[in-house]
């Protein structure tokens, strides 16, 4: 399939883009990677008449570190947040879900902004995100906005941004000194979206956890916060973690839908089973011993 007839619009400043998205509103799409919207604009999923490519924003693809942790431009690739030294150091469990997010060639051109602007419950930087309370910063023609990740995922493929906002950056905190993450996922092949996937942060200090955050995808339509087991395992030492009654906690709130490729039961069953996995190493990341 080809896609309809569109203007592309290759403007070389943020405010050029924002002001291109001022006039077509409703009728135009932001390009990022184009690894989902090209997809969707041959199938005529999309038909938007006015394309604008943030491909020539460099200042988009730049990757800073601040005083409190990071801010990732909305256009850094997926393989160079992969390869970023400070994305390593400053956002480990983002640096675990990377090599999980599809293959390589897609890893190239797809950005970090596009996935999460895209939301789609299934990827793992959505999940990441919200895991990890990032802010979200959107600019458009009524200023700028830092959008909470709580606020920012509404819906399967529905975010907070309007139809005339740009996603320019992402804001993670540093997380404290004694901080372990994992990502895992389970999946037909890989490099396919996964039919589950769960990533956790865990900081430990003085003996204890003290600050846990986990995050599924693949159960909901917006990437689910396992609040309820991060509230049994904060305040215990690593050797009293009692996974299996976090991961009970987290079934008993979830309610995956079935499809074709895995049923509600069997998604709810793995989220727990992964849930574990994941805890359990970035235990083991974060103090040096096995759980
Ligand atoms: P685009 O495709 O260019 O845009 C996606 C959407 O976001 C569009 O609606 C666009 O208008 C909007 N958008 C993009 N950037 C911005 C911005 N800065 N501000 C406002 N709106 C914006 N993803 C996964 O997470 N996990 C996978 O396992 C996975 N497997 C894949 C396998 C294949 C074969 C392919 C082709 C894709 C796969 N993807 C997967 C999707 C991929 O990660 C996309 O790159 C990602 O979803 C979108 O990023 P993008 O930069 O390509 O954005």
């Amino acid at each position: 399939m080809k896609p309809i007839d569109f203007h592309l619009h290759r403007p070389t400043t943020l405010a050029e883009a924002i002001a291109l998205l001022a006039e077509h509103g409703d009728d135009a799409k932001v390009l990022a990677g184009g690894q989902s919207l090209l997809p969707l604009l041959n199938f005529r999923l999309a038909r938007p008449e006015h394309v604008v490519d943030l491909g020539r924003l460099t200042t988009l693809r730049t990757t800073r570190r601040t005083t409190d942790g990071l801010t990732l431009g909305a256009m850094v690739t997926y393989a160079r947040a992969e390869a970023s030294r400070a994305v390593a150091e400053d956002a480990p469990l983002l640096a675990a879900a990377l090599p999980f997010v599809a293959h390589k060639p897609v890893r190239a051109r797809g950005t970090v902004g596009g996935s999460i602007a895209h939301g789609d419950p299934a990827a793992e930087l959505p999940a990441v995100i919200r895991a990890l309370d990032a802010v979200m910063v959107a600019a458009g023609p009524r200023g700028v906005r830092r959008i909470p990740a709580a606020e920012f995922f509404v819906g399967n493929l529905v975010t907070a941004l309007e139809v005339d906002e740009i996603l320019t950056g992402i804001d993670v905190a540093r997380p404290a000194r004694g901080t372990g993450a994992a990502f895992t996922e389970v999946g037909r092949r890989q490099g396919d979206f996964a039919l589950v996937g769960a990533g956790a942060q865990v900081t430990v200090a003085d003996g204890v956890v003290v600050d846990v955050r986990i995050a599924l995808t693949g159960i909901a339509g917006v990437p689910h916060r396992a609040t309820e087991a991060e509230t049994l395992l904060t305040g215990v030492p690593p050797a009293d973690l009692d996974l299996d009654a976090a991961a009970d906690a987290t079934r008993a709130v979830i309610a995956p839908s079935g499809d074709l490729h895995a049923t509600a039961d069997y998604r709810r069953d793995v989220a727990g089973v992964l849930l574990g996995r994941v805890v359990a190493t970035a235990v083991e990341r974060a103090t040096g011993h096995a759980h």
